[in-house]
């Protein structure tokens, strides 16, 4: 018997997910919650089941408001931590608790480098499978050796990228591995009178089809359907000359779902396919292969783009030939991004050109691209989730982005003086020695901080100041070197900008309005090269103490931007996320 103090515990569950699933608490994650809450339960599922399943329907026959009040009068500390998580959940997964648990999957061609245009299809459903400790399972779709070729350095480079945004997955298929499956529900479907060989002329077939009428091959008998199978697969038929059809309602509104194409030839020798060769000259077509795998994975919901509900509808009429039940589908909009290139095929096309320096070329939105920018996998994760499944199209623009990973980095990103297109600024009648102390960080003193020592020979100094800044000086004006002192500028239009040390008070330059300008004592600092969001490069020195950094920090150049360490040896390397 479940005891009170257990009913309550279910009870306060139950009402903490209501609340964050706007006042409807689902069965599975409730129990999937005790369980992490109370493992010793384990064993007692069966008997808890019909339970939570009962608190779960009284808690949901309250209003959001209801709910809220209980949780405020009995568990006010919990309602602190919900509001939290209420801000980063998605929304709930429809019939979670038809399933065991939640499967689902993300299904990429290996033909291209993954790219932000694949984010949502794949954080959705990572984000989804951990939220009901689910599973994600990954699938590569390769079974179109003509027309959308895969390569072998992508089968390498997707599970790299999936691993990069933290995604964790428990199976993974290439569907070139599972060819004699795919022909054995090939030769069911046929023996059952379920799809059927059409060797009809293309044209010929879709005029036909056009005015709901079937095609000649439809109602021959199995066994000659059968025979031409074998025809298929043992090179009687060429290219061209047969392809499995699936049945479907011909009189279906959309003609592009009457009979659907499953399986055809592709030439072996003319297109043989990068990982297993000419071995077969019979491929799945895409509904077919995709339909029978979502199934065979136990996949439970499928969440991808509403360009995919047509497929829906066909691959239906397979699984009800097969006698199974079509998983769950979330359809979400399209998502883009403001000036940033989301076309697969324009990607490949200027990689291959040479239009970008490669699938990292800054320019581009690939994965690999904006991690060698210093764009954190939380950052895209973050603002899917943000974006959410919802089926209404979505433009993004990269500053949503940048805002995000700006606020991730800011907190533990070091500053460091980058002084861009260098130009000389010799100082007269500098006191004495000076080191300027700055912080590594304004915020964050434990960080510690660098020094810059200046050692004025005859009262002169020469400083590194970027030719941006040089440019505006005026003669007369007062600027501050930060955190270092303040100088008159005593002639800016010569070559050598010159100037006369004024006073070290941050105060005055204050009260002078005297603008901060960065700097480096000359003859000190590393050559630095960042590669701009535009793939130009920008060329100046950076200070000493970034020698010690290493490729992968993340770092702020004051005044200029964050930037990501490629490299470091006699200089620096970087790539430029943001300001
Ligand atoms: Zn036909």
């Amino acid at each position: 018997m479940i005891d009170k103090a257990e009913r309550e515990i279910v009870r306060k569950i139950a009402l903490l997910n209501a609340l964050n699933y706007s006042g409807k608490a689902q069965f599975q994650p409730v129990l999937g919650k005790l369980l992490t809450e109370k493992p010793q339960l384990r064993p007692r599922i069966k008997e808890l089941s019909p339970v939570i399943q009962q608190i779960v329907a009284e808690v949901n026959k309250l209003s959001l408001e209801e709910q809220k009040k209980i949780v405020e009068n009995s568990w006010p500390e919990a309602l602190v931590k919900t509001k939290v998580e209420v801000e980063r959940t998605l929304p709930a997964l429809p019939n979670v608790d038809k399933y065991e648990r939640v499967v689902t999957r993300f299904a990429p061609n290996p033909d291209c480098m993954l790219h932000l245009g694949s984010a949502r299809a794949i954080v959705l459903c990572d984000e989804y499978a951990k939220t009901y400790k689910g599973s994600f399972r990954l699938r590569l779709e390769d079974t179109d050796p003509r027309l959308k070729r895969s390569a072998l350095p992508f089968y390498d480079a997707i599970p790299v990228d999936l691993k990069w945004l933290g995604c964790k997955w428990d199976m993974e298929i290439i569907q070139s591995d599972r060819l004699p499956a795919y022909y054995e529900y090939a030769e069911k479907l046929l023996a059952s009178g379920g799809a059927y060989v059409c060797t009809c002329k293309s044209e010929h077939f879709r005029k036909l089809v056009t005015a709901n009428k079937p095609c000649p091959c439809r109602d021959l008998p199995v066994a000659e359907h059968l025979t031409r199978w074998k025809y298929m697969l043992n090179g009687t038929y060429k290219e061209g000359e047969a392809v499995v059809r699936m049945k479907t309602d011909l009189s279906h509104p959309n003609p592009a779902v009457r009979d659907w194409p499953a399986l055809r030839i592709i030439n072996p020798k003319k297109y043989p396919h990068p990982r297993v060769g000419n071995k077969y000259r019979v491929w799945p077509i895409y509904n077919f292969s995709a339909g029978l795998d979502d199934h065979l994975m136990g996949v439970t919901h499928i969440i991808r783009g509403k360009e995919h509900l047509t497929n829906q509808t066909r691959q239906e009429y397979m699984y009800k030939h097969l006698g199974w039940k079509y998983p769950e589908a979330i359809h979400y909009g399209r998502m883009k991004i403001e000036g940033g290139l989301l076309s697969k095929s324009k990607i490949v096309e200027g990689v291959k050109k040479g239009a970008f320096t490669g699938w990292d070329d800054p320019r581009l939105a690939t994965f690999i691209a904006l991690r060698k920018r210093g764009i954190l996998p939380e950052t895209i994760r973050r603002l899917i989730i943000e974006v959410g499944p919802k089926t209404v199209d979505v433009t993004l623009s990269w500053e949503n982005l940048y805002a995000i990973n700006r606020k991730l980095l800011d907190p533990t990103a070091n500053r460091y003086f980058f002084v861009r297109d260098p130009r000389k600024l010799k100082v007269t009648k500098i006191p004495e020695t000076m080191t300027a102390q700055l912080a590594l960080h304004p915020d964050n003193p434990k960080l510690g901080s660098r020094e810059l020592k200046v050692e004025p020979q005859r009262g002169t100094a020469d400083f590194w100041i970027t030719t941006q800044d040089a440019n505006l000086l005026k003669k007369g004006e007062v600027v501050r070197l930060m955190g270092l002192f303040n100088t008159r500028i005593e002639d800016a239009k010569a070559g050598i900008v010159a100037a006369s040390f004024l006073s070290k008070s941050h105060e005055e330059a204050r009260k002078l309005g005297a603008p901060l300008i960065h700097w480096l004592p000359a003859g000190t600092g590393i050559p630095c090269e960042v590669v701009m969001s535009d793939a130009t490069v920008a060329r100046g020195i950076a200070e000493d103490r970034c020698r010690e950094l290493k490729p992968d920090n993340v770092v702020q150049f004051e005044r200029f931007g964050f930037v990501r360490v490629d490299s470091i040896n006699w200089k620096m390397t970087a790539y430029y996320a943001h300001r």
